[in-house]
């Protein structure tokens, strides 16, 4: 008996969330999945992300909102302390693994028409094919106007799709190949229309007959689609997954998952002493490039807004001397521990669904190559925060050491000097059209958030 008490005290033993969550927060769980996929269907593209925060934002009366080139968006509530002091960040991103839209997509085939795709972030290919589709985007017209487009989410609306093969004829273009060789990307192409327009001796003309019904529908033509940014996404809603409904069934959940729980987090925190900065950002997906991604000056640049807004004139050396003296947290998703590929995981610290949000010290791959690799004292502060608010938490490592490997912004935001940390919660089927995550780890993702901003040390 005394050395089952030694254990206790002395042995590191993760919990399983839902065990330690009153009724109150169990029932509060399932609420906040709710509002959570009102969010996915809602927010299925990065530009339609910011149009949900920024709106949710303002309603909410949040002093500080700004979005940046439709894609990026920084919202901040000064705290009781001054700014000089530092502040709580939260960076997640909105953009997600998809099928873009080559920029002359257009073309018929055997009596069909088809659009060509390029596609964008880290995608399995084969999960792509033969499944309803929709098209979200911008086109951006001669004239300077632009056009938001969502087709295939109503349910009275059409689909499109990207056809597979039939297995019978499948055995040497597919079954014989590496799964990672057997789809070529130049053939996923979205079926998009089957009638032509005039007769037989009319050429190009379901090409045709498509582009007239866009002209009709939309008043574009064909060049319009070269300034467009035309998204393929799986069309349908998020779902609860499981007799139980414990999960949540979705795609876009890397890294929806966090950007809805910093939003929720930064709308429901009080009382805050740090001014507490949620940042959205684009292009993590492709390695966070571009004007609009972490690897851009979004920090220093919009921390020169907040600055402004609360009567401050900021410089460079305040904004240098602001992040080291700030507290930041990298929300991303972590891969969960699959029963059924269980040996990829080294499963002492891998992440496991549903035991709270993970803390994932370091990313990167082989030899913490690219890593941000938090120090201990942070990893300590973090700890102690979320032990003493009843945040139930694990840790976690993405995969056997050279097994594989993946990153995050974290490194990004280290940059200036800024204490940051990976913490979001571990999803199934990452990458995939129908990503899982735990209601309960959605809980205490949004409560760790929560918390974060609302500390003070
Ligand atoms: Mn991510
Ligand atoms: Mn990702």
């Amino acid at each position: 008996m005394e050395l089952k008490d030694l254990k206790e005290r002395l042995f590191y033993e993760p919990r399983f969330a839902w065990d330690v969550m009153s009724e109150k927060e169990r029932e509060e769980a399932f609420l906040v999945a709710d509002e959570y996929k009102r969010f996915l269907d809602s927010a299925k593209t990065e530009r339609e992300a910011v149009s949900f925060i920024e709106e949710a934002a303002k309603k909410n009366n949040v002093p500080f909102v700004k979005a940046f080139r439709s894609k990026v968006i920084a919202l901040a509530k000064p705290g009781k302390e001054d700014i000089s002091k530092g502040i709580r960040l939260i960076i997640s991103h909105i953009d997600a693994p998809r099928l873009d839209l080559k920029q002359r997509p257009v073309y018929e085939k055997w009596d069909m028409s088809f659009f060509k795709t390029h596609y964008y972030g880290g995608i399995k290919k084969y999960q792509w094919l033969a499944r309803p589709l929709a098209i979200h985007g911008r086109i951006v017209k001669e004239d300077g106007s632009t056009l938001d487009i969502r087709i295939g989410e109503d349910e009275d609306d059409p689909v499109f799709t990207v056809l597979d093969l039939l297995p019978h004829l499948a055995r040497k273009e597919q079954y014989e190949k590496k799964l990672s060789e057997a789809i070529e990307a130049e053939k996923m192409n979205i079926l998009i229309g089957a009638l032509p327009i005039g007769d037989k001796e009319t050429k190009d003309r379901f090409k045709l007959a498509i582009l007239k019904k866009l002209n009709e529908e939309y008043g574009i033509i064909e060049e319009d689609l070269i300034s467009a940014e035309i998204e393929v996404v799986p069309a349908g809603r998020a779902r609860d997954v499981g007799f139980d409904r414990s999960l949540v069934g979705a795609y876009g959940q890397d890294d929806r998952i966090c950007a809805f729980s910093a939003l929720k987090a930064i709308l429901d925190c009080k009382d805050n002493q740090k001014t507490a900065v949620a940042l959205f950002v684009d292009k993590e997906e492709i390695g966070s490039d571009g004007a609009t991604g972490a690897k851009a000056k979004l920090l220093e640049m919009f921390l020169c807004d907040i600055i402004k807004s609360v009567g401050g004139r900021p410089s460079v050396s305040e904004i240098y001397s602001i992040l080291p003296k700030s507290k930041a947290i990298s929300a991303d998703v972590n891969g969960a521990l699959d029963p059924d590929y269980e040996d990829l995981h080294e499963k002492q610290n891998a992440a496991r669904l549903g035991y709270g949000v993970c803390v994932t010290k370091f990313t990167g791959r082989g030899g913490k190559y690219e890593a941000n690799d938090a120090d201990a004292e942070y990893v300590g502060w973090i700890r102690r925060l979320f032990n003493r608010n009843n945040v139930v938490w694990q840790t976690g490592e993405l995969g056997k050491v050279d097994e594989g490997g993946g990153g995050t912004v974290a490194k990004f935001v280290a940059q200036y000097g800024v204490e940051i940390v990976d913490c979001g919660p571990a999803i199934l089927s990452m990458h995939s059209p129908f990503e899982i995550s735990h209601k309960a780890d959605l809980y205490m993702t949004y409560k760790g958030y929560k918390v974060f901003f609302e500390s003070s040390d």
